[in-house]
């Protein structure tokens, strides 16, 4: 039989990961203090398994046993018996080392203690612990059911059969792994984030709106959404704390500077679409700004904001934070992205990128454009066995 799966928090990631788990065949213990929480994880479950059961994805008979298969509660000792605990709590290391250490109090020796965690590292999550050798990284993307992809983030402290057995474990629910260190961001959120600071940038120096932005980068580029209207959907408040945070952790690297005109929107409570409004209005009957559809001024944003997630995808790549084909893997199923980045740089012309890098760098003079030191080694290299 397989091992019960222990999911605490039963917000947005706790129950998809609740799903995902008991769809895969476990018994799931889904734990939050909030009786709302679990109220809402479990009707929301009902009504995502009645669709899928309309769209003959599912039997009636399967949708009944994935729900039997999760017990709710409010008490962490239903966790106690668990193979693997994943937590999704609130963001916030002190409320993740006490559930640790109360977790870790009730579960056998070789339980897994995992975190959802998108920006807190792992290894001051597991240094609590008497055993910080069992704690892992395990960020799902959300939705946690629909996403295909999960970063799997071992600390220092964490044991090789931990990697092992979360990795398999986790790609035997059908989702892809990729692997990664325990740094800011992890794969995604950190080689992302130029689709958003450098179209903001691009928009605040005055090459372009947001709608002609978002038109170049979705209609010319390929991207499933244009970044604004992706902060928009993401909600600005919480896009912009991402950015921060991962500003702040990389020692104020200016690569990672966050922009004004997104601080802007976030303090005046322009979210996006759940408040409404943010860098668009979703106020019904409101007039949306119509892109410019200028093929030139079009293929030089996406030409840049490309270039610049090239060279983060280059930079992950020189510094081991993971292989390159998951780095690929990372962009391309985390968050769609048209085409893996580094077989783009070829599409694209690799001298052609590290040009471009150089010539932003040159015009600016500013360290964000900087090209980065294994591109030029990976020219230099071709150029030596031509
Ligand atoms: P959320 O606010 O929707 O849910 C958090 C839940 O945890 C709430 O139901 C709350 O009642 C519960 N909780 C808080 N403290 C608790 C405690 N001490 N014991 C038991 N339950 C407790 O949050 P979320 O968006 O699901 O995020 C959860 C985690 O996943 C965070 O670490 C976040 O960084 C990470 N994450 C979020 C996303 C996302 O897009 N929302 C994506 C990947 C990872």
């Amino acid at each position: 039989m397989k091992k019960q799966i222990g999911v605490l928090g039963a917000g947005t990631m706790g129950a998809g990961i609740a799903q995902v788990a008991a769809q895969a065949g476990h018994a799931v213990a889904l734990v939050d203090m909030n009786e709302a929480a679990l109220e809402k994880a479990q009707k929301n479950l009902q009504k995502i398994m009645s669709r899928l059961v309309e769209k003959g994805k599912l039997t009636e008979q399967e949708a009944v046993d994935i729900q039997n298969r999760i017990s709710y509660g409010n008490s962490l000792e239903s966790l106690s018996g668990s193979g693997m605990v994943i937590e999704a709590i609130i963001e916030n290391l002190d409320a993740k080392h006490s559930v640790f250490k109360q977790i870790e109090a009730l579960v056998d020796e070789d339980c897994i203690l995992a975190s959802n965690t998108s920006s807190l590292s792992i290894a001051s999550i597991g240094s609590v612990l008497s055993k910080p050798e069992r704690v892992i990284g395990i960020h799902f993307f959300n939705p946690a059911p629909l996403m295909p992809l999960v970063e799997i983030i071992p600390a220092v402290q964490t044991s090789p059969d931990v990697l092992y057995t979360a990795k398999n474990l986790i790609d035997s629910w059908g989702k892809t792994t990729v692997v990664c260190k325990d740094t800011p961001g992890f794969i995604v959120n950190r080689v992302a984030r130029p689709f958003y600071g450098e179209a903001l940038r691009i928009y605040e120096e005055g090459v372009a709106d947001f709608a002609t932005i978002d038109w170049a980068m979705t209609e010319l580029g390929g991207f499933r959404m244009g970044p604004f209207t992706l902060m928009d959907y993401i909600g600005n408040d919480v896009n912009y704390t991402v950015t921060e945070t991962v500003f702040e952790a990389f020692y104020y690297d200016p690569r990672f500077k966050p922009s004004f005109t997104q601080k802007r929107h976030k303090e005046a409570g322009f979210y996006g679409r759940k408040s409404g409004r943010g860098y668009y209005n979703y106020a019904e009957g409101a007039i949306q700004s119509e892109p410019k559809r200028d093929e030139l001024i079009g293929q030089m944003i996406v030409k840049r904001i490309v270039a610049m997630l090239i060279n983060e995808a280059f930079d992950a790549l020189f510094l081991n934070i993971a292989s390159k084909e998951d780095i690929e893997k990372a962009m391309t199923k985390g968050v769609n992205y048209p085409k893996g980045l580094f077989a783009w740089s070829e599409e694209i012309g690799l001298e052609n990128v590290y040009q471009q890098l150089k010539d932003l760098f040159e015009e600016y003079g500013e360290d964000r454009y900087r090209p980065n030191p294994l591109m030029k080694r990976v020219l230099r290299d071709r150029q030596l066995s031509v």
